[in-house]
């Protein structure tokens, strides 16, 4: 338990992370990469290039300080996190090097403002904000590890198949190395792929949502290539992509992820997607053709053009199966004039014909996608709670109230 005072003197640094957080969090990555390079091992490599992690680990500190006195207000965010910490294989041990690391980065940039007493009762705070975070992540581990299949860091995998779905995204039929039963998982959730590329100093991680209905023999990923030009090509999605076969040993972390649809309810579901965001959108719609095909769903789908799009024929095979089962696909500059349901980005207009009472609303796409469609429902009055995405990155503020990112 905290004192008042350490309380009081953690809430008045709240501005100044406000204002300062992100320079904070980014001298504290460097610091703790130069004395700790293994930790690269660990953390996306191409976030911290991106500024990403930076502004997450900034948003996150605000947050627990602004609630340090009701840590529980931010639980929710907290499993969200620990869900990323335990498929990455962060420990126990790892949480000391933070704090310290941490304390110097506040320290250094602060100078004077950071007094004794804050860094004092930073100390203080720290090891109770980590503590919560240690103990969720254990119960998470212990769990993974208990279900039938289940594990507690990596396990080899075997290439079972590879599957081209468009021109640009890939799938990957995934089957345990050890024959051991395939965990069921939530649809919705991912596992990170860790992977050793020649020639990389460090051994890379990367989360890839599950696109296919939980209790097959195996599991699925769909992966993009990422290949922008005037930026660096996509590490990890370039290798899979490239050299990656039938055959060939990935090393994967048990289903994690707090991104879920619960299949035993019978309310309406909106799935909408933007791009490779489809993908754990596409576990939802197999999980509901599974389990309940009378549920209402309906199923919306954009991308630039139909021969980026993936699974087509997949998503049209499973809606003619529901009774209730409606997809609507967009494509912003069509190949062909006709194809698709419509021509453009989703407008609040297009939105506006989707809104059901009582229908809960899960999107997964690029951030000014998310953001934009956030935005649409929220105008359209769906309440908060019936909103669910998630980013293919670290968190991101979806809007200006400070969030846990
Ligand atoms: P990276 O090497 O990580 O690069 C990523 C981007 O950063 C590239 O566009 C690159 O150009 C840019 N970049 C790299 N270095 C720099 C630099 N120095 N300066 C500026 N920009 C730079 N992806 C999928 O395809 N399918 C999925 O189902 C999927 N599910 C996900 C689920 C979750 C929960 C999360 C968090 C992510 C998911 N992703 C998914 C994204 C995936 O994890 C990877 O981020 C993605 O494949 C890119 O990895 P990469 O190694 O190829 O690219």
């Amino acid at each position: 338990m905290l004192s008042k005072e350490t309380i009081g003197v953690i809430k008045s640094t709240v501005p100044i992370l406000a204002e300062r957080g992100t320079e904070i969090t980014s001298h504290f990555y460097k610091r703790m990469f130069h004395h700790h390079p293994e930790l690269l091992n660990i953390f996306n490599h191409a976030n911290q290039q991106r500024g990403r992690q930076q502004t997450a680990l900034a948003n996150a500190l605000l947050a627990a300080a602004s609630h340090i006195d009701q840590l529980e207000n931010i639980l929710p965010a907290v499993k969200q996190i620990a869900h990323k910490h335990r498929s990455l294989g962060v420990k126990k041990e790892h949480y000391p090097i933070v704090g310290e690391n941490l304390l110097a980065a506040i320290k250094e940039v602060l100078g004077d403002a950071a007094t004794e007493e804050v860094i004092s009762a930073w100390k203080e705070a720290y090891q109770v904000i980590a503590d919560v975070f240690i103990n969720v992540e254990q119960e998470m581990y212990d769990e993974a590890e208990k279900m039938e299949g289940g594990w507690r860091f990596f396990k080899p995998f075997i290439v079972a198949e590879k599957v081209k779905e468009s021109d640009v995204i890939t799938s990957f039929y995934l089957k345990p190395k050890d024959g051991a039963p395939v965990p069921y998982f939530m649809p919705g959730q991912y596992i990170t792929v860790k992977i050793t590329i020649d020639g990389e100093k460090y051994v890379l991680n990367r989360q890839y949502s599950l696109s296919d209905a939980p209790g097959k023999d195996y599991f699925r990923i769909s992966v993009k290539r990422e290949a922008e030009p005037n930026q660096p090509s996509g590490k990890v999605s370039n290798y899979l992509h490239d050299h990656i076969q039938v055959g060939d040993e990935l090393e994967l972390s048990a289903p994690a992820g707090d991104f879920v649809l619960d299949v035993h309810q019978l309310t309406p579901v909106v799935l909408i997607g933007g791009g490779v965001g489809v993908t754990p959108l596409m576990s939802m719609l197999h999980s509901i053709a599974k389990e309940n095909p009378a549920r209402p769903v309906t199923f919306i789908h954009a991308a630039k053009n139909e021969a980026v799009r993936a699974f087509d024929k997949e998503v049209k095979d499973v809606v003619t199966l529901l009774p209730n089962g409606t997809s609507f696909i967009c494509y912003d500059q069509p190949i062909q004039n006709g194809n698709g349901d419509h021509k453009g980005k989703i407008t609040k207009d297009v939105l506006e014909k989707f809104i059901q009472p009582a229908a809960d609303y899960y999107i997964c796409g690029p951030v000014p996608f998310m953001k934009a469609i956030v935005s649409y429902l929220e105008e359209l009055k769906v309440a908060d709670e019936k909103i669910h995405y998630e980013f293919f990155g670290p968190s991101m503020l979806m809007k200006q109230a400070p969030l846990f990112a």
